[in-house]
């Protein structure tokens, strides 16, 4: 299940649509993203985190980013990464999951609720602007969305749930 924003400025007419989804990751996202971090698409940062730490995780969920030098907004993965809390010696957890799990796999899923149990945050991805280099912070949903160009609130135009 998931929803989905369009938002628009009130003055310019600038669009952005977001889609959220807090709170829960698809294990597919999951896999793919970390996949790609470890292949190095998502920056040196992030490859160097799993070389060093090959039990960690991130966090895969998809979030609003706003540039805080140009105010540009983006669409992206919150990317954050975690190590685990206690090095697991058995795998007891393992009982929880439904019985046709392939048991080969290099990729682990993490839910988000391993992460908040078993694991402790060790960096924030540094997400960095496209337009302008600036540092990129993660918009929660209580943060007013502003237009890049007039720094007014966004009004939400469209709100599409599905499942
Ligand atoms: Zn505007
Ligand atoms: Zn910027």
């Amino acid at each position: 299940m998931g929803s989905g924003y369009t938002m628009r400025c009130p003055k310019c007419n600038y669009k952005f649509h977001a889609i959220t989804g807090i709170g829960f990751m698809f294990p597919k996202a999951y896999e793919e993203t970390v996949r790609k971090a470890k292949s190095g698409e998502l920056g040196t940062e992030i490859r160097t985190f799993f070389q060093e730490h090959e039990d960690g995780a991130i966090n895969a969920e998809n979030v609003t980013l706003c540039c805080t030098k140009c105010g540009d907004l983006v669409y992206g993965k919150d990317l954050t990464m975690y190590v685990p809390k206690n090095k697991k010696s058995d795998k007891k957890e393992k009982g929880r999951k439904s019985d046709a799990a392939p048991k080969k796999k290099d990729i682990e899923y993490v839910s988000w609720m391993d992460l908040e149990e078993n694991y402790t945050e060790f960096a924030k991805y540094p997400h960095k602007c496209e337009k302008c280099g600036g540092d990129m912070r993660i918009l929660d949903e209580n943060d007013d969305v502003l237009c890049p160009n007039c720094k007014v609130p966004l009004e939400v135009k469209e709100h599409i749930m599905w499942d």
